[in-house]
């Protein structure tokens, strides 16, 4: 007696249907991630690179070396206007994982400085970078963090890290409002430099005592409580970040007024 046979046709087409449906899902869905990592437009930006507003929104948005947005921890470490934000992306799947403060003018001309105390490294092979180790996170007493500066070196990488902390520098204790540097256009590509600007992150340790890489956004802190300004990307698209709180300046702020 033959057995009954199964219909094939009907037991199969529901599977790799349904697989297929499943695949262009998942697909859809990739795609869509990656078209919304690589296609949030700035208005901030496109206002920025407008060259006719420029000396405006530097007039307007332009922030103090030395400001501190409603007793935040940290006070800005330069003059300049914020404009890569936290999260925002550059290109297609780019994650921003600092902040980058445009300071316009000559490069090597504007100073830098630190943004809270710590102990500064700065490694044989960096010509642009330090690190300053903060042991307890002001925000979670305990906890230690990394405070990262970068591009401070012009485009064939001829440093502007001041002469204080030459490459070798190891765990240099400093002060909030120590001179760090001047703000330059190195990118590592001496054909491609960055535009001018200093780019800052609040990095995360490693647990072994060291930091973790901090391109990767996932390894670093929203720097949003660390300054009180809106330096988020996903709720500040647009603007220009401004302080909605009191605004006051340092002790070592050069431009701070004692009245
Ligand atoms: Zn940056």
């Amino acid at each position: 007696m033959k057995p009954i046979p199964l219909n094939r046709s009907l037991a199969r087409r529901p599977a790799w249907l349904y697989i297929l449906i499943a695949l262009v899902i998942v697909g859809v869905a990739v795609v869509g991630y990656l078209y919304y990592l690589g296609g949030r437009a700035s208005g901030r930006w496109a206002y920025f690179t407008a060259i006719a507003t420029r000396q405006e929104i530097f007039d307007n948005y332009a922030i103090e070396p030395g400001a501190i947005c409603d007793n935040a921890p940290f006070a800005y470490p330069i003059y300049g206007v914020p404009l890569g934000l936290w999260d925002q992306s550059y290109r297609f799947g780019h994650r921003h994982a600092g902040v980058d403060i445009f300071p316009g003018g000559e490069i090597g001309k504007t100073p830098i400085y630190a943004v809270y105390p710590g102990y500064l490294s700065r490694y044989e092979d960096w010509s642009s970078t330090v690190i300053i180790r903060v042991p307890s996170d002001p925000l979670n007493p305990g906890r230690q963090i990394w405070v990262y500066y970068t591009h401070m070196a012009d485009q064939q990488g001829n440093s502007f890290i001041s002469d204080e902390f030459p490459a070798g520098t190891e765990e240099v204790y400093v002060e909030a409002g120590t001179l760090l540097g001047y703000a330059g256009n190195y990118s590592g590509d001496v054909n491609n430099p960055t535009g001018l600007h200093l780019h800052i992150s609040v990095v995360k340790d490693d647990g072994e005592g060291g930091f973790l890489n901090e391109l990767e956004i996932a390894n670093t802190y929203d720097p949003v409580p660390y300054f009180n300004l809106p330096f988020n990307h996903n709720t500040n698209p647009d603007d220009f970040p401004t302080c909605a709180g009191e605004l006051a300046y340092a002790d070592w702020a050069p431009e701070a007024t004692d009245d």
